[in-house]
């Protein structure tokens, strides 16, 4: 097979298992040969620039950066959608359109996505360019972040018009950003608030494989352009459906506004099973020719009607503000409320962020205010009922000094959060760590929860996570709830804990930014605890994937003395603050100073475990073969082209075995 025509089949199956995932959520695939699939199309391109496909699969990957978006001006204005709430809107809506066109109007009905709209140009079945809505006249080119989204088909399949625009909207299914946020959360950030903002922000992120990252889908509802060959919106929908986009599959046909009663009944029940945040429904006519005789207001289309779903709001009142101390010691205020039902449910808080929010509501002690329960699990604080408000109430005046420690509040520029900043002597911090070096994917500890940490720190047994590993049987058994059983248990898993990997220790800490992968890093580099303790920020920021905001919170670690002591205590105890002699015995320096290229498939270890193998025994991996590739690893199915290459270079070609008998 030639080159060009390997790229292509490769382009091929790529773009086939996206659209097998990402659209039909039935992966043909499994991800190890997707990566190497894409690996071997991102070497090929790399090698032959020339041969590079227009919107090729590599693209998803993303990387390009963009420092100030282009506006763009819509050649087809994105309008806005006029909203109804209720039956007898909906029945005035008719009433309007049967005055305007004749014969029997058809409806589809769609739900309405809680995302950030976009609008993208196909040309020749090809993806040109990605645009926001902006203010409907004109909005930004995305096409680089938008082109890493799974499900926005980069080619079309079918059949389609040579040239259109397809609208949807880009979402952030609850899966997705739930996992976001626990991954902020285990690095101390705070987690985002809700899946739509965060959804359109990740559209403006100027690094487009930050975007990658996200698990964001796109949902289309609707095409415009000339000479379509369409002629209703629900075939429209389908049309779209067969050219590779991703359109829900709840729309549905109906001919009268009590069957869009119906749908909508039956949405704003079942809205809560859905992936993703659902607002409303949206009603538009279904004949296209009947929707250019209805025409658009100054605003919005005439053929079609949001119907807004009742976001459940009670009106409550608002006892006290008292404020909670996180791990990291971030404070947030949280509203104390009149008892109050909601969706089902008894409200008795709701966050309220920080100060600035504070001020926004002006909320104050004693208001009566509106809650709400939108997409979000906490409910949120709307407004103050002004009307209700006592007189002589005072505004609400943030705190200066920790709640728990007294000591005074610091807030740095760009910080939305006051802070506490006795690391060592407020008790939520102090507990808010143990709890998390304790945890699953930190230390594991068995038989030791949440809470029992915070009655240890309260009974004063424990005050920082070295502590944990001089308990004894004797301190415990006179505790609330502690059987013998429990207390051997605690006392066991905090002994098996000392064989937990040095990577995960370095998790545990709990150094703001240092999540997992991060702590990964960071162990497989440095080896051990104390190269790491001595690194400057320099050597830091020459790790792969350590920036300067993870580099200085390391620094600032390891500066504290209090931080200092417990790590030595914690390797006096036995825990694991290096590597250890297993990994570290299986590295060498057999293969420094060589370069090794990796191609094919391997019958004894995995691709990634062989080029583990190389970097363990100090050679390089590099993806392309050039004069300074020393060998060639050569598996099953190795594209010819490579070979050659290899050939001409005078690069030593050598297989699998080859490999691993080298290294023994
Ligand atoms: P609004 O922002 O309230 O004016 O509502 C209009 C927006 O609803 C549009 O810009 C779209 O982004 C969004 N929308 C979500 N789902 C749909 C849908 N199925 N059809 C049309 N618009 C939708
Ligand atoms: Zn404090």
């Amino acid at each position: 097979m030639d080159i060009q025509q390997q790229i292509k089949t490769l382009s091929e199956e790529l773009r086939q298992h996206n659209y097998n995932y990402y659209v039909l959520d039935n992966p043909s695939l499994t991800d190890y040969d997707f990566d190497i699939k894409l690996k071997q199309l991102q070497e090929l391109e790399a090698k032959h620039p020339e041969l590079v496909e227009v919107n090729s699969p590599t693209q998803r990957v993303g990387g390009e950066v963009t420092k100030n978006f282009e506006t763009v001006v819509h050649e087809n204005r994105m309008y806005s959608l006029d909203n109804s709430y209720s039956k007898e809107d909906l029945l005035d809506w008719e009433t309007r359109i049967k005055k305007m066109v004749d014969g029997v109007v058809q409806y589809t009905c769609e739900l309405k996505y809680d995302g950030a709209s976009i609008s993208l140009t196909y040309e020749e079945g090809t993806l040109i360019k990605a645009v926001t809505r902006g203010d409907g006249t004109q909005g930004d080119n995305v096409t680089a972040n938008i082109k890493t989204i799974k499900s926005v088909p980069l080619l079309l399949k079918g059949k389609y018009p040579s040239k259109f625009d397809i609208r949807g909207e880009i979402v952030l299914p609850f899966e997705g950003f739930n996992k976001m946020n626990e991954e902020r959360i285990d690095i101390g950030e705070e987690p985002y608030r809700n899946p739509r903002n965060t959804a359109s922000g990740s559209l403006k992120l100027q690094d487009s494989a930050e975007v990658a990252k996200r698990p964001l889908e796109c949902l289309l509802y609707n095409i415009t352009g000339s000479n379509l060959g369409i002629s209703t919106q629900f075939e429209s929908l389908e049309g779209a459906r067969e050219m590779g986009f991703k359109v829900p599959t709840a729309a549905k046909l109906v001919c009268s506004i009590d069957e869009v009663l119906e749908f909508i009944d039956y949405w704003n029940v079942h809205r809560y099973n859905l992936p993703y945040e659902t607002d409303g429904v949206v009603i538009k006519v279904n004949n296209l020719q009947q929707q250019e005789e209805l025409g658009y207001t100054a605003k919005a289309p005439r053929w079609a009607i949001a119907y807004k779903f009742k976001s459940e709001q009670v009106s409550t009142r608002l006892n006290d503000i008292t404020y909670q101390v996180g791990r990291t010691g971030a404070i947030t205020p949280v509203a104390n409320l009149e008892p109050v039902e909601l969706a089902g449910t008894t409200v008795k808080r709701a966050s309220l962020h920080n100060a600035d929010q504070i001020e926004r509501l002006d909320i104050r002690v004693g208001d009566e205010v509106f809650v709400e329960k939108g997409g979000e699990i906490i409910p949120k604080i709307i407004a103050v009922d002004f009307t209700k408000r006592p007189a002589y109430s005072e505004p609400t005046k943030y705190i200066a000094n920790c709640p728990e420690c007294k000591t005074e509040l610091v807030r740095s520029a760009g910080d939305a959060k006051h802070y506490c900043p006795n690391d060592y002597g407020c008790a939520p911090q102090i507990t808010g760590r143990i709890q998390h070096f304790i945890s699953r994917k930190a230390m594991d500890i068995e038989g030791l929860g949440g809470e029992t940490v915070a009655l240890l720190v309260n009974e004063g047994l424990i005050s920082n996570y070295s502590d944990l590993y001089e308990l004894n049987k004797k301190q415990l058994m006179p505790l609330e709830r502690m059987a013998e059983k429990s207390a051997e248990n605690l006392i066991n898993g905090v002994e098996a804990s000392r064989q937990i990997p040095f990577e995960r220790v370095l998790f545990a800490l709990g150094i703001r930014f240092v999540g997992e992968t991060v702590a990964k890093k960071l162990a497989k580099h440095y080896k051990n605890i104390d190269a790491l303790s001595q690194a400057t920020i320099i050597d830091l920021v020459t790790v792969d994937e350590i920036g300067i905001r993870i580099a200085e919170s390391l620094v600032d670690f390891f500066i504290s003395k209090e931080n200092v002591h417990i790590i030595n205590r914690l390797k006096g105890f036995g825990v694991q603050l290096a590597l250890s002699e297993d990994v570290l015995a299986n590295q060498t320096d057999k293969l420094k100073g060589k370069t090794f290229v990796v191609s094919g498939v391997f019958e004894t270890v995995s691709r990634d475990e062989l080029k583990k193998l190389i970097e363990d025994n100090g050679g390089k991996v590099s993806s392309s073969i050039s004069s300074k590739t020393s060998y060639l690893v050569a598996g099953d199915k190795m594209g010819p082209s490579k070979r050659a290459k290899a050939e001409t270079l005078n690069v030593l070609i050598i297989s699998e075995q080859d490999f691993l008998n080298s290294i023994i």
